[in-house]
């Protein structure tokens, strides 16, 4: 499961093709993101394709001639929040008719597949509706809506590989950039809608992978950040035939000029094999970090949830992984109520994560998504008793986070800039465990500046340039 749920509003950023695009009449587009950072590669990508029709990035739905909302289905609040958005677009849209300008409206992501019916049922004015292995298809959509009376829809999973479609030209992405190299999930567990709405695992070929990295390091990245559903399931076939697993690509990706970081994620436990976990320990590039959704510490709950794994293997993995890098962070995914979890199996959950000790995590209570195995168990954990586990475990796992913030303060660590910090004066940044650090001087934008961590804030650590103080001593 990709592991960044929840709203997270973002707008297109200005594609490396927008130049182009000077040509063609000028047109407004916005693109509205929510769910996990595949969903903000494919707001990135679509973006990218629509540039050479005239469309440029913009933040206001009144200005926008083209609006598309980049949806997730993993919590059912998240699909509410797009309807919502919906009837407001439509009050935007006749305001636009009335001073005649057309408006075309998208739904795109994981709700448009799931419930494409549904979305153009409930908002008819919806143009076009896409699921996520289509986008590439968006500028000939684009084109029958403005003629069309009725909704496009584009739902189903093409034989083609959608990245073969893409415009090879990369948006700029800044110093930290993503990578899909992955996309599908075969593993169907009880609670998730990603097998039915991205369809069967599906890995790109390393060839292109690593063409698309030489792009996003020669436009400016320094950490790249692979992406996949199951992302460490991806088994590519190079155009020799030989077939490549994650911690090959890797090395590769690591020898490329100017990568300085590199991440992946979402990973499943069943796919972490011996090459990658010694990935860890010898690719300096790696960072010493890990999100690996364990969802449950019981081996009863994690049966229900057909994981496929015991928390015996969680185990394990988690002390090779820190024998291979002693320093590595690991983060995970929680799910608290799911159908028949007993108070035992919960505190089975507790006890493993005593056990391992989190630097973060993402944890929700179980809600049925329709069409999931889980969602007609007659078994529900009640609301109450779901809102008080998950109290009890975020407890937990915050103090967790906290004793891991705190427990690097005083150590000097590399810090990628990406930008300037909330203060004038500032530089805003990440460590290699993804903690956002602040610090006061001058530092380019990529610059990768060994600071000293001062101090643990809640969202973040303050640091001093390590420079200034061999300068000072
Ligand atoms: S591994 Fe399970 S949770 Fe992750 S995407 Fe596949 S079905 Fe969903």
């Amino acid at each position: 499961m990709s592991s960044l749920i929840g709203p997270v509003p973002a707008v297109a950023q200005a594609p490396a093709g927008a130049s182009t695009a000077a040509a063609k009449p000028a047109r407004k587009l916005l693109i509205r993101t929510w769910g996990c950072q595949m969903n903000v590669y494919d707001s990135g990508r679509m973006a990218d394709i629509l540039a050479p029709l005239g469309y440029a990035p913009t933040e206001s739905a009144e200005e926008a001639d083209m609006v598309i909302l980049n949806t997730c289905h993993i919590r059912e609040k998240a699909s509410e929040k797009v309807f919502s958005d919906l009837g407001r677009l439509r009050e935007t849209k006749k305001a636009r008719a009335a001073e005649g300008r057309q408006t075309v409206i998208a739904v795109a992501g994981c709700v448009a597949q799931a419930e494409g019916a549904e979305i153009t049922a409930r908002a008819p004015w919806v143009d076009i509706v896409l699921g996520p292995q289509t986008y590439h298809r968006l500028p000939e959509m684009v084109a029958r809506a403005s003629r069309a009376a009725g909704a496009v829809i584009e739902t189903d999973f093409p034989a083609e590989d959608k990245f073969d479609h893409l415009p090879e030209a990369r948006a700029s992405q800044g110093p930290v950039a993503f990578l899909t190299i992955q996309e599908g999930c075969d593993k169907f567990c009880s609670f998730c809608v990603v097998p039915y709405t991205r369809g069967a695992e599906f890995s790109r070929g390393p060839e292109a992978i690593i063409a698309e990295a030489r792009q996003l390091a020669a436009g400016g990245a320094r950490e790249i950040a692979l992406l996949g559903q199951n992302v460490n399931a991806w088994a590519g076939e190079a155009q020799s035939g030989a077939k490549w697993r994650l911690a090959r690509l890797l090395r590769e990706l690591a020898e490329i000029p100017g990568v300085a970081r590199l991440r992946y994620t979402t990973s499943h436990p069943r796919d972490m094999d011996d090459d990658l976990i010694a990935a860890h320990g010898d690719i300096p590039a790696l960072m010493p970090y890990l999100h690996l959704p364990v969802q449950s510490g019981s081996d009863r709950v994690l049966a229900a949830m057909n994981r496929g794994h015991k928390a015996d293997l969680y185990l394990r993995l988690a002390d090779r992984l820190r024998e291979a890098r002693p320093d590595i962070a690991l983060t995970s995914d929680f799910i608290v109520g799911h159908p028949g979890e007993t108070a035992a199996d919960f505190e089975a959950t507790m006890r493993l994560v005593e056990r391992v000790g989190f630097a973060g995590a993402y944890s929700f209570k179980y809600s049925a998504r329709p069409g999931t195995p889980a969602a007609g168990q007659p078994n529900a954990v009640p609301e109450a008793e779901k809102d008080a586990r998950l109290q009890t475990l975020q407890a937990l796992l915050r103090e967790q986070q906290d004793r891991f913030n705190r427990a690097v303060v005083g150590r000097v660590v590399d810090v990628l800039i990406t930008g300037t910090g909330r203060h004038p004066g500032q530089v805003a940044g990440r460590s290699p465990w993804l903690q956002p650090v602040h610090a006061t001087g001058a530092a380019p934008v990529g610059a990768v500046v060994p600071m000293q961590l001062r101090a643990a804030h809640p969202n973040s650590l303050s640091a001093t340039m390590a420079h200034q103080e061999s300068a000072a001593a």
